[in-house]
């Protein structure tokens, strides 16, 4: 069968290499010069790495695996809120991946021949007949498929046109910052994958290993206005945080203008009806895009690959739309539980006031074999 899958990040090229090897004849389609990913660090958790398994594509991502982490929830100096064993946690639902996104790319593209990818591409529309499937790209027919994977992310143009009435992408009011460094020596373990809440003003600060020798961090505090520079918002978390633990404005300080990331975070403004339209399938942002609160939309995007592959393999183009209707009777439920439980995060961590105040006088009172416990539960999805 003929399979174009459209969007070269993290989901549509996981896609594409389940379907190639499940025999399929498929073409992926990218608007960017070339296939990467930019970015910093990314954790994958224990669904994601199932799902990477199944595409036979977990290789190398797990050998990333974090063990015996203390992880959870600080306050701003970095006393303990919440901490949870996450070692405990992996030893019930498996291990947790942080990686360098652009790594993790490169090791999941790796077995799709580049005869298989058209970079700069841009697709504009689908046009849906009788049997096929017309992408459109530059104003002229491109490509004629069987069926079709939409994974062009958060900004789905496909999304709006398979389903104009849904309001798309709303922005949440928060803006994240990211940066990767080496590690400076002497941070603590106690300190290694957790996050740092200050309840004055909802702001978040988190970070995590890479491998042995670096570290991935994070910020999530209120946009006001347009979203800034990468040096003009490290300035500004320099000053929202500068009284905070120490290493936070450290680590912020050392991390070059250049590497820094910087987001006004989106989510769907509300679920799907569907993430199938006769021959063609949303899958990862495009399906579900979500606040990055549970570190759940690359492995979400994952499980959505293995899935369409699953339910696509042996089908030919007679049955294409009733197995993805399957897909969609798997996936949607599952994917938009996490996304509104993403948003729940979101609001938890942000919090300012008194309702932060009897947050964290909860979050002290909760015992950690209770938070490991909670922790595994949020990883067995
Ligand atoms: C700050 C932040 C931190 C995050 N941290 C985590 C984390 O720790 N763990 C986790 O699992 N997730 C995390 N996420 C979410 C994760 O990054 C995304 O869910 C995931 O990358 C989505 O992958 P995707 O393939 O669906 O979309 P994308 O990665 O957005 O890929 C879409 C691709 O489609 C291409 N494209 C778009 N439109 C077109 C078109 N019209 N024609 C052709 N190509 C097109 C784009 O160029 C792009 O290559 C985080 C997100 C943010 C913002």
């Amino acid at each position: 069968m003929r399979i174009a899958v459209v969007g070269g990040g993290l989901g549509g090229v996981a896609a594409a290499v389940g379907l190639h090897r499940a025999g399929h004849e498929v073409t992926l389609l990218e608007r960017g010069a070339e296939l990467r990913e930019a970015g910093t660090g990314i954790v994958i958790m224990p669904n994601g790495l199932r799902a990477l398994d199944a595409l036979g594509l977990a290789g190398g991502v797990r050998e990333q695996g974090v063990h015996a982490l203390r992880a959870g929830l600080r306050d701003r100096r970095g006393r303990p809120l919440l901490v949870t064993e996450a070692a405990g946690a992996q030893q019930e639902v498996g291990s947790v991946a942080i990686v360098e996104r652009a790594e993790l790319h490169r090791a999941i593209r790796a077995p799709l021949p580049a005869g298989l990818v058209r970079t700069a591409t841009p697709v504009e529309r689908l046009d849906v007949g009788p049997g096929r499937v017309t992408v459109v790209s530059g104003g002229r027919p491109v490509l004629e498929a069987d069926a079709v994977i939409a994974a062009d992310g958060i900004g789905s143009r496909l999304r709006a046109q398979l389903f104009p009435a849904h309001p798309g992408v709303r922005r949440t009011g928060r803006l994240d910052l990211r940066g990767m460094l080496p590690r400076p020596a002497g941070v603590g373990p106690e300190l290694l994958a957790c996050q740092l809440l200050d309840r004055r003003t909802g702001a978040m600060f988190g970070l995590f290993p890479v491998g042995e020798d670096r570290l991935y961090w994070f910020t999530d505090s209120v946009l006001r206005g347009a979203p800034p520079s990468p040096e003009q918002g490290r300035r500004e978390m320099l000053s929202l945080m500068a009284d905070w633990h120490p290493l936070v404005p450290e680590l912020i300080e050392a991390t070059p203008p250049g590497d820094v990331h910087v987001d006004a975070i989106g989510r769907l403004a509300r679920p799907l009806p569907s993430f199938v339209a006769g021959r063609v399938a949303l899958l990862g942002d495009a399906a579900h895009a979500m606040p990055p609160d549970l570190g759940q939309g690359a492995s979400q995007a994952f499980e959505d690959a293995a899935a369409v592959t699953r339910h696509l393999t042996g089908a030919g183009p007679a049955d294409v739309a009733r197995r993805l209707l399957r897909y969609d009777a798997e996936r949607r439920p599952a994917a938009n539980r996490i996304m509104l439980a993403a948003s729940r995060q979101s609001r938890l961590t942000s919090q300012t006031g008194v309702t932060a105040w009897l947050r964290d006088a909860l979050l002290r009172a909760v015992p950690s074999r209770l938070a490991t416990r909670r922790l595994a539960a949020l990883w067995h999805v």
